[in-house]
């Protein structure tokens, strides 16, 4: 190992972020270089997106930047689209100009994870995707102008009744913590919306579907409380819908394996996630979902200076019984594991071993809209107001930098005095579009 070996940290989320912070907590700036490559400059903190996209903290607030949280490292905005790491080389693409080989000594995978989709017609060309602060904020502004042209429709024949039926469906697929809360803090936007400022509709008149393939949904909180939350949502009138598969959604027209097909504007999918395909383009060894194989020291399997944590990683489950468990996706492991990560890579460098890492999944907080939610911790079940205050609080103590608390700190406490914000920036989907009519 050279004196000051490069660390190239590939991902700049929950690993990325929180291993080069540690990184550069347990070394001196002499002891390493540190480079950070993601093609989006911050770092998105995902728990926060359902919030956003209803209106609860201001997009903005739930990302956090890399550059400036990052003081002592190197940041690439760009691309890995390759890593031999057998020449210690991987190959960058920036969103501008030629791509760029970056040589490096210690390798961090922490590209995460992609949207895990299946061959249904049409879902490429209707769906939209919940993982991103860009997709939150086309969601929320899609839902609210789903409102505005419904309300603009008042016609009675039956072809405006029609259009009127399509813009008021919202379709949701994927029953895990990301698609159920997206699905009620987005219904709760609605109905608040609906009931104040849109007279003439009803909130009846909305249908929001959730369509989940399993016969159970968030598996996060466990069987109860995940039979709660369906309890829970159907009593505020949304239709849920399990073991249920979508066979086609050609032109927004949902066909479902119960045999009811329906017309909808919206379609949300959120089912599931896989491991980033970026790893197939490297030497590094996978397993059968495409995972990179780590051992419990977070180390590559069988191969040297080369680490993974997140959701792009599999690693074994020392805290189950099963000797093949391995963690789950969860920001809760991602920020665990990096932080060993970093730690491990530091004793390393200063001629250490590396340990362990064993933490036991203590449990989720599902924010179902505002003073509603639903946990299990612990193994202790909680719901309503105190399941919703603890989600705040977590993911209040979990979002990094100071900055960013505070700043989703002022959003609450405005949103709780000035009630929350219900305006459609529908120009944000195309914000050119007046520009081009005028320009031609
Ligand atoms: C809506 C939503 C809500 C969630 N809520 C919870 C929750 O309440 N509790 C919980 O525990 N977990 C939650 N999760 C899951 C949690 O966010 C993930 O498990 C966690 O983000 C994983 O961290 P990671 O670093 O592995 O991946 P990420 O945080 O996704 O980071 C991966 C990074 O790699 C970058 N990248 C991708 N490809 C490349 C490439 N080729 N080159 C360079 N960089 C690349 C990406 O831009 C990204 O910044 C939620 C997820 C979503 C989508």
């Amino acid at each position: 190992m050279k004196v000051r070996p490069h660390i190239l940290i590939v991902g700049g989320g929950y690993v990325g972020l929180y291993t080069a912070m540690q990184l550069r907590k347990r070394l001196s700036r002499g002891a390493a270089d540190i480079t950070v490559v993601d093609p989006q400059p911050h770092m998105t903190y995902q728990p926060f997106l359902p919030e956003a996209a209803a209106g609860s903290v201001e997009p903005r607030h739930v990302v956090v930047p890399l550059r400036r949280t990052l003081k002592h490292c190197r940041v690439i905005t760009g691309t890995v689209t390759g890593v031999d790491h057998a020449g210690r080389v991987a190959t960058v693409e920036p969103s501008e100009g030629n791509p760029e080989q970056i040589g490096y000594d210690i390798l961090v995978m922490a590209a995460g994870s992609v949207v895990r989709t299946l061959p249904i017609p049409g879902l490429a060309d209707v769906g939209i995707g919940f993982k991103t602060v860009g997709e939150a904020i086309l969601l929320r502004n899609q839902v609210l102008s789903r409102l505005d042209v419904a309300a603009s429709l008042t016609g009675d024949d039956p072809e405006t009744a029609a259009q009127r039926r399509c813009a008021l469906t919202f379709t949701f697929i994927g029953g895990g913590y990301a698609g159920i809360e997206a699905f009620a803090e987005l219904e709760d936007l609605a109905r608040y919306a609906v009931k104040r400022y849109y007279p003439t509709l009803r909130t009846q008149d909305m249908r929001w579907v959730l369509i989940e393939a399993t016969g159970r949904i968030l598996p996060e909180v466990g069987v109860d409380m995940g039979a709660y939350t369906v309890r829970e949502l159907v009593r505020r009138g949304m239709d849920i819908r399990l073991n249920t598969r979508v066979n086609s959604m050609v032109g927004g027209h949902v066909v479902l394996s119960d045999g009811d097909e329906y017309d909808c504007d919206t379609i949300v999918w959120t089912a599931g996630v896989k491991a980033n395909p970026v790893l197939t383009e490297t030497d590094l060894p996978l397993d059968d979902k495409g995972r990179l194989l780590c051992t419990a020291e977070l180390q590559v399997r069988g191969v040297a200076d080369a680490w993974g944590a997140g959701d792009c990683a599999a690693v074994p489950d020392l805290s189950s019984k099963d000797p093949d468990a391995t963690c789950g996706p969860s920001a809760q492991h991602a920020v665990r594991q990096a932080r060993h990560l970093g730690d491990n890579i530091a004793r390393v460098i200063q001629g250490g071993r590396a340990t362990t890492y064993k933490h036991k999944y203590v449990g989720s907080v599902a924010s179902l809209g505002l003073y509603k939610g639903v946990a299990q911790v612990y193994g202790v079940k909680v719901k309503g107001f105190p399941a919703w205050f603890l989600h705040r609080t977590y993911h209040m103590s979990r979002i990094p930098t100071l900055n960013r608390k505070v700043r989703v700190l002022a959003d609450w406490t405005l949103a709780f005095l000035f009630r929350r914000d219900v305006i459609s920036l529908g120009q944000l989907q195309h914000p050119r579009a007046q520009f081009e009519r005028a320009a031609r």
